[in-house]
């Protein structure tokens, strides 16, 4: 009997032990278009306290890949959360041809829900699109909705797919004319006391109200090409992409607050913004878990604009370098190092600028996507006598016209592999699949199986395909952007640090879902309801 008591006594004191390790604070933290291979190319220039410590006392899962295509934000945000790909969780773009209305649809629009935080319709938003839990989703379960969760990000999708359906809050921010913090009552009835006093005090005008100068001396940023150079954009009002940026007189001419987004001060105020919400929310403060999710956006702004290899896009990383390492100052005076866990990973790369590489004989190019609809359609009449018989082409997958199939008793396997071949003869176009192919093969490797991957069978097209290596849509003529299967969008950073954490590195492949199933272990909960990744065992103690 006395044994038996000792047996329960440990086994009571062995659960109390393993339910005190769990982190009283996850941050989960996405940089928005950051390519793996900058930790590298800017690590000289980065400071001790930030990248360089989740580097050096923390691992790193050096071959992290995302697993799908279309590479954007939305995707990538609801698939780190997730733990699965569009197949499943829905989130097939970020704005989408949505075959019962006929109308594009936004990932997080919601109509049912209104503004919180200032007066425009940007706050009418929900995660209600995405179909599957969150990891954020299954902590608010598992601690029977007592754990926090809050997400944030100047980006909407940034915000919201994070931070999962039953979560106490997700804020992005308004820019315009309103530069505010704003959420939707899809959440609450009313701001925050603290994010109405990060409203007030609205340093958006600070740092707008002075020019963006380099953190360095300019010539120091040799890993970089010139700052005046062809492939990169300027801000509407100037005449060169070069520094100074003079924000007070673009301020009117880029759409006042919006500006902010397209500089590294985008990323300053939402560091300010998480430290008001860890403050404000008392994040961590108990002993059960809370998650607070943050994905600067700045990054992604300024890589569009301006390129992979322009300056200030270096510029853009140094900074952030300051801010995390601000951010995680500041964590490590109010925790120690095992009561928080910290991850940090990308929600897609981004391609260099076509037309650089091309000027440097890498394959690349722009693809002419009006044109090619033009042919198709012409085609498909011709083919099948028919008018109409695509009814949209968006985001690399054709949709094809049910009804008009039906009534004229077309056979829509026919058409798909017309289209499919016809495709294929586009220069610029490297595979094609169709929805009959996607629906009956199983791939496991290769581009086919991340086509698959972002494959869902509701929402998606009817043929889907992809560009060669290099080549994006032409409506660029500088900048650049992503959504490939091919290695600059897909091999993103992916750092753990804290709670559980083991000091170290890995080149096995890790994929995006995994993130979620480890978390989901390391924090001994359900992981997501879809989840299709696998816990990285080598990152936990
Ligand atoms: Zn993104
Ligand atoms: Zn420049
Ligand atoms: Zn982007």
């Amino acid at each position: 009997m006395k044994n038996f008591i000792l047996a329960i006594l440990m086994a009571v004191t062995t659960i109390t032990i393993a339910q005190n390790k769990k982190p009283k604070l996850v941050i989960g933290i996405v940089i928005d278009q950051m390519r793996y291979d900058y930790l590298d190319r800017y690590w000289n220039k980065f400071g001790e306290d930030g990248f360089k410590k989740l580097i050096n006392n923390g691992f790193n899962c050096q071959n992290t890949h995302y697993n799908y295509m279309p590479t954007y934000t939305a995707p990538g945000h609801a698939s780190i959360y997730t733990g699965t790909t569009p197949e499943n969780h829905g989130i097939i773009a970020n704005t989408w041809f949505n075959k019962e209305s006929g109308k594009y649809f936004y990932c997080t629009e919601d109509t049912n829900v209104t503004t919180l935080g200032s007066g425009s319709k940007n706050g009418m938003m929900s995660p209600k699109n995405m179909i599957t839990t969150t990891i954020t989703d299954e902590l608010k379960l598992a601690t029977n909705f007592k754990g926090k969760v809050i997400g944030i990000s100047l980006k909407d999708r940034g915000a919201i797919l994070p931070a999962g359906h039953k979560t106490d809050a997700a804020y992005w921010y308004d820019g315009e004319n309103e530069g505010k913090w704003i959420t939707s009552t899809y959440y609450m009835d009313e701001l925050p006391k603290w994010v109405q006093e990060v409203n007030t005090k609205n340093t958006a005008n600070t740092y707008l109200n002075k020019p963006w100068n380099t953190l360095l001396p300019i010539k120091d940023y040799t890993e970089s090409i010139a700052d005046d150079n062809p492939y990169e954009g300027t801000f509407t009002g100037e005449e060169k992409p070069v520094f100074p940026h003079n924000l007070p007189n673009l301020r009117d001419s880029n759409d006042n607050y919006s500006l902010i987004k397209a500089t590294p001060f985008g990323n300053t105020i939402l560091k300010e913004m998480a430290i008001a919400a860890l403050k404000g929310e008392q994040l961590g403060k108990d002993d059960i878990t809370d998650f607070l999710t943050i994905s600067f956006s700045s990054t992604d702004y300024v890589g569009h604009q301006f390129g992979p290899m322009s300056i200030e896009i270096e510029d853009t990383y140094l900074r952030l370098d300051r801010e995390l390492s601000e951010l995680l100052t500041l964590l490590e005076t109010q925790f120690k190092k095992e009561e928080i866990l910290i991850f940090l990973t990308a929600d897609h790369g981004a391609v260099n600028v076509p037309q650089y590489l091309m000027d440097n004989h890498i394959p690349a190019g722009y693809f002419d996507m009006k044109s090619a609809a033009k042919d198709l359609s012409r085609k498909c009449k011709a083919q099948f006598g028919v008018d109409s018989l695509i009814r949209n082409i968006s985001n690399s997958h054709v949709f094809l016209d049910y009804k008009r199939i039906e009534v004229n008793k077309l056979n829509q396997n026919k058409i798909e592999n017309a289209i499919a071949s016809w495709l294929l003869g586009y220069k610029g176009v490297a595979q094609t699949l169709t929805r009959n192919s996607l629906k009956n093969t199983k791939f496991n490797e290769g581009i086919a199986s991340i086509i698959q991957r972002g494959f869902n069978q509701n929402r998606s097209g009817d043929v889907l395909f992809t560009l060669k290596s290099g080549w994006i849509m032409a409506g660029y003529s500088t900048g650049t952007t992503h959504g490939s299967p091919y290695q600059y969008d897909t091999h993103v950073p992916l750092l753990w640090y804290g709670a559980g954490i083991l000091k170290g590195e890995t080149k096995s492949k890790v994929v995006i879902p995994d993130i979620a199933a480890t978390l989901a272990v390391i924090l001994n909960i359900q992981a997501p309801s879809a989840c299709t990744g696998e816990p990285i065992k080598e990152i936990v103690k």
